[in-house]
């Protein structure tokens, strides 16, 4: 009971709608920060640039079910919510945590029309089937709902972010933010879903990260970038025995395969112990 208390007194939580929009009326620069807990050092950095940048800082913690194409991804997904609350807490720069039920989210049971466009299915799209779906429906209910001036999220998810940003924008006014990766101290791009890593496994991450680097470094004496990405991705499942969905050079503001260096970025989707992990550089 104290320790409950003691979180109310400097950082506000919001169970449900009705007290969201009541303790959000007064406020008008919110930055919001999206996640779906498993609080980390990534998910601070976007409430540091909330903070900076706008005088409300809300954070929601809801782990979205439609937005998972594999049952046992959700099952296992991290759930700590206490842990996240006290984390939170400590940073000072959290004014709100919204913890809605799944009926504050979906309780306008209005369908999701929406539908990618065929060109937007390609890396993760490709891979996970109606995750992208789940991921603009869920985005613009939050966004009905909290009504927010800045929405702060990662280039971890970079597709993501390109195909919020790319829908969002065009129908509400918050702006979406970009912000940088948050990687750990052997470069492993920090993640909820890295909790389910063993020792190897980090091992591993560490090592791919430094040959993804290696590949950039190297894309730009080739003539040939697609047979190029193509074998390292052969020797990367050979040498460490891994499943990979995609290893491509893509253009950082269109998404389109891209032939050169300027202005692109390496993606990878790969399995360490059954976990999925993306990054891109
Ligand atoms: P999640 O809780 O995984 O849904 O992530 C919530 C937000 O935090 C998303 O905008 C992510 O892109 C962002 N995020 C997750 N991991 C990182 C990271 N390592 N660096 C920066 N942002 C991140």
């Amino acid at each position: 009971m104290f320790y409950l208390l003691n979180i109310l007194i400097q950082m506000k939580i919001l169970l449900d709608n009705s007290s969201l929009y009541k303790s959000l009326r007064p406020f008008n620069d919110l930055g919001f920060v999206p996640t779906m807990g498993g609080i980390h050092k990534g998910h601070l950095s976007l409430i540091n640039k909330s903070n900076r940048l706008c005088k409300i800082t809300i954070v929601s913690i809801f782990i979205n079910p439609k937005q998972f194409n594999n049952k046992k991804d959700l099952k296992s997904y991290p759930r700590n919510i206490n842990k996240d609350l006290k984390i939170l807490k400590k940073t000072k720069k959290v004014d709100f945590v919204y913890l809605p039920r799944f009926k504050d989210i979906y309780e306008n049971k209005n369908k999701s029309k929406i539908k990618l466009n065929k060109k937007d299915i390609i890396l993760c799209a490709k891979y996970r089937k109606g995750h992208f779906e789940g991921v603009l429906d869920v985005m613009e209910r939050l966004t009905k709902i909290v009504r927010p001036k800045k929405i702060f999220m990662g280039e971890k998810d970079f597709q993501q972010l390109y195909l919020v940003k790319k829908r969002l924008e065009k129908k509400y006014k918050a702006k979406i933010i970009p912000c940088k990766t948050v990687r750990d101290k052997n470069n492993i791009a920090l993640s909820s879903r890295n909790f389910h890593l063993n020792k190897l496994n980090f091992e591993v991450a560490a090592n791919i990260y430094k040959q993804l680097v290696n590949i950039k470094k190297n894309i730009k004496k080739k003539k040939n970038i697609l047979n190029f990405l193509n074998h390292k991705k052969r020797e990367l499942i050979n040498n460490y025995k891994i499943k990979i969905d995609y290893l491509e050079l893509r253009n950082k503001k269109n998404l389109k395969t891209s032939k050169k260096m300027n202005n692109s970025r390496l993606f990878i989707a790969y399995y360490l112990n059954n976990v999925r992990l993306i990054d891109n550089i």
